[in-house]
Parts: C-alpha cells; sequence; structure tokens
C-alpha cells in the first residue's frame, strides 16, 4: 500500500474544541478567585485578552509552546497582584493543572470513535497538534500510535518539524502519508509543503482561502474513509 500513514490535527478537527476551553478558562479563573484574590477580579475577557497579548509580545520564545506560555501568563497576573515570586509559580502551576485538567475533557465529533477504530486497522495513526492537547487521555488513545505536541517538537505546524517528526517515527516516506486537519494554513499547506496528501475537515463550511487546494475535502469525517480510499487508489506505488 503506498499510503501507509495518517497524521491528524485534534482540535476542531477530531472534535471541537471550543466548549473544553471555555470549561478550562473558567476552571483556572475560579481557582484563582479562590487561591489567589486580587489577581483576577478586575480582568473580564477583553482586558485579559490584552494582558495575554502583551505577554505574548515579551515572551516570544514561547510562542511553539502554548502550555509554558500559558503558566506564563499566570504567573505574571500573579505578580503583578502583588503576590511574591515563589508563591506565584507555585500559583502558575497549580492553576495551570486546573486548566489542562479540563482541557482533555474533550468530546470527540460522533463518528469519531468508529472511523478512526477502523482506519486504525489499515493504517498506523498519529497526532499532530499546536495545541496542547493529549490524545491518549482521550477515548480515541487506543488507536494511536504516535503523538507530537508543537511544545514538546519546538516547532508549530506549518513548519515542517511536526511532520519530519511523524514520518521519522512511522519510518514512511511523505508520500506514504496523508495530513489530515481543520486549518489551511497549519495543515494542509504544511503537510503539501513536505510532501504528504492532505484532506481538510471543514466542519464549519468555510471558503478555502486561497493556496494549492488539499487533495481532498470532506465537511464531515464521516466522509473521510472514502477520501482517504480515493487518495489511497491514485496514489502512486506498489498496492499490496
Ligand atoms: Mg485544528
Amino acid at each position: 500500500m503506498p499510503i501507509k500513514v495518517i497524521t491528524f490535527d485534534l482540535d476542531n478537527t477530531l472534535w471541537d474544541v471550543e466548549p473544553a476551553l471555555i470549561r478550562a478558562e473558567e476552571a483556572q479563573r475560579a481557582w484563582l478567585l479562590e487561591h489567589r484574590p486580587g489577581t483576577m477580579e478586575q480582568y473580564d475577557h477583553a482586558r485579559l485578552w490584552e494582558f495575554k497579548k502583551r505577554v505574548w509580545q515579551r515572551h516570544p520564545e514561547l510562542l511553539h509552546n502554548v502550555s509554558a506560555m500559558r503558566e506564563q501568563m499566570l504567573l505574571e497576573l500573579q505578580l503583578a497582584a502583588g503576590y511574591a515570586e515563589k508563591e506565584a509559580r507555585v500559583g502558575a502551576e497549580q492553576a495551570f493543572a486546573v486548566f489542562l485538567q479540563q482541557r482533555h475533557q474533550v468530546e470527540l465529533y460522533e463518528e469519531a470513535l468508529e472511523i478512526l477504530e477502523a482506519l486504525s486497522r489499515d493504517f498506523t495513526l498519529g497526532a499532530l497538534t499546536n495545541g496542547n492537547a493529549d490524545i491518549f487521555k482521550t477515548d480515541a488513545g487506543e488507536y494511536f500510535d504516535f503523538a507530537f505536541l508543537a511544545e514538546d517538537v519546538g516547532a508549530s505546524k506549518p513548519a515542517p518539524d511536526m511532520f519530519h517528526a511523524a514520518m521519522a517515527s512511522s519510518g514512511a516516506t511523505a508520500t506514504n502519508i496523508i495530513h489530515v486537519g481543520d486549518n489551511p494554513e497549519h495543515d494542509i499547506q504544511g503537510a503539501r509543503a513536505v510532501g504528504m496528501y492532505t484532506v481538510w475537515v471543514n466542519t464549519l463550511g468555510q471558503k478555502w482561502p486561497g493556496g494549492e487546494r488539499a487533495h481532498r475535502e470532506v465537511i464531515s469525517l464521516k466522509d473521510l474513509p472514502a477520501a482517504i480510499d480515493s487518495i489511497a487508489t491514485e496514489a502512486p506505488g506498489e498496492r499490496s
């Protein structure tokens, strides 16, 4: 088979990330209100966003590490409220743990498990995410052979690093791999640039923003097996 590996983006490809993010932000806020009074009270959504953006500007080295960036923001929020460095570091760690616990409570798209289970019988499956979700902490974990996070690899998609990590991990070349994702730039352009096949998961029915299109497009994961089949049929190489 020319196609041996399917790699998946996670957020908004296998699940809608929004509900988990909202719950995670709420849990983090609740922790700070209880354990670090004075830190969060003055921030509404917009003001917190401004604070966050200033932390990003001061720490460009953390741009590919969403977890470290969040901990840095949590630390600075407490320092700004007058907490001592040591206490603030402990608080950042604990508030982040509370955030991450909720962040991992994702609800896979209805059809995802069945499809991943079927694909895992024929292909090696991998996860490539710019976020901090852990596929092995979800119900789909058992179907995956490997997973890379941008924060571990040191670069976010569309940089080639995570795609290269997938090749190294699976022993497959780019033309043996189909990458499946929702983000035109990070997933589709990124994977195309290293020579992989691509499927754009467009559950929101968005307009293609321009640039080279994915090899296939689906509006639901239900259509993914057929899209993968049709790529596998036309992909050059020995059929088994
Ligand atoms: Mg995504």
